[in-house]
């Protein structure tokens, strides 16, 4: 595996790759991308697996991208493994690692910023105000930096998918640079729990605390499958991960899961349970499919 720091390294070995057709056939070599931002786990591995299955070569990017965490977040917190995420990273067959640093990606005078309207808005967006601009903003920036054919992103953060989604049909980032936006799944810990990096948070109290969230909404789920009023059955989940453990509960909506606009009943397209929920210090969040 390579590693690249600066964005002429990274052109370099794209170009050795682009060369580089798996299959040996004559078409040119497909790429896909996994951006992520380290403190890697299955739910990463997960991803960049399902690139190898589709693609020739697989190109990771580790950047935690400042701009995305607001001013009382968890910037500095954020856990930073460089070393361990790479060997995770070549052992999983991934052929290049994009890892700039901040003045790499964001050189001195930067000064531009991608909203996307709509998806973007509520939820995630009103708790994390500036989030996804800050998203929206450095994913675009690695479509144009790494041109892939595919790129991979995690259902977990579901919200994200259709932010970016909607980005790449608005400024035509599909083609000819990205023909395919890939929802990879959520992978969950044995009890259920969403994996993520900020499961390492937790204290183990918390941690066993922070299986309710799946539990509850499981619970939930198959009340409004069954027929029960959501919002009945929505304030049965905040109440019950209040009981579990959980501080607050920053939404916990039913929502159609193309526009994300919000639901009273389950009607004929599909839905989407949408949960953030704090406990101590830590925001977890998670989705899951209804009806
Ligand atoms: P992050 O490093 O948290 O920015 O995540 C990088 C990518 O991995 C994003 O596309 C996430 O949605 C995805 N991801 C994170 N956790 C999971 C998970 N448990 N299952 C599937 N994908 C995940």
């Amino acid at each position: 595996m390579q590693t690249a720091n600066t964005l002429d390294m990274l052109r370099n070995n794209l170009a050795s790759l682009r060369a580089s057709s798996g299959a040996g056939s004559a078409s040119p070599a497909t790429i896909g991308l996994v951006p992520t931002m380290g403190a890697l786990h299955e739910g990463h591995l997960t991803l960049v697996r399902a690139a190898r299955a589709q693609c020739d070569h697989v190109v990771a990017s580790i950047f935690v991208n400042p701009t995305q965490f607001g001013p009382n977040e968890d910037l500095d917190a954020y856990p930073r493994q460089l070393a361990e995420d790479s060997a995770m990273l070549e052992a999983e067959g991934v052929a290049l690692l994009w890892a700039p640093d901040a003045a790499a990606m964001y050189p001195d005078g930067f000064a531009s910023s991608i909203r996307v309207e709509g998806v973007s808005e509520g939820f995630c967006g009103a708790s994390r105000p500036g989030h996804f601009d800050g998203v929206a903003t450095v994913v675009c920036k690695l479509f144009n930096q790494v041109q892939p054919s595919h790129a991979f992103f995690g259902a977990k953060d579901y919200q994200q998918l259709a932010v970016i989604r909607q980005m790449a049909r608005d400024l035509d980032l599909t083609a000819p640079h990205v023909d395919a936006i890939i929802g990879v799944p959520t992978v969950r810990e044995p009890d259920g729990l969403a994996m993520s990096s900020r499961n390492r948070y937790l204290s183990p109290e918390q941690r066993r605390q922070a299986t309710t969230l799946p539990t509850a909404m499981r619970a939930a789920i198959a009340q409004i499958e069954q027929g029960d009023d959501p919002s009945d059955s929505l304030d049965g989940l905040h109440a019950a991960l209040l009981a579990g453990g959980f501080d607050s509960v920053d939404y916990a909506s039913l929502v159609d899961a193309r526009s994300l606009q919000g639901l009273t009943e389950l009607g004929g397209s599909a839905a989407r349970l949408l949960v953030a929920a704090r406990i101590g210090g830590t925001r977890l969040i998670d989705n899951m499919a209804v009806g």
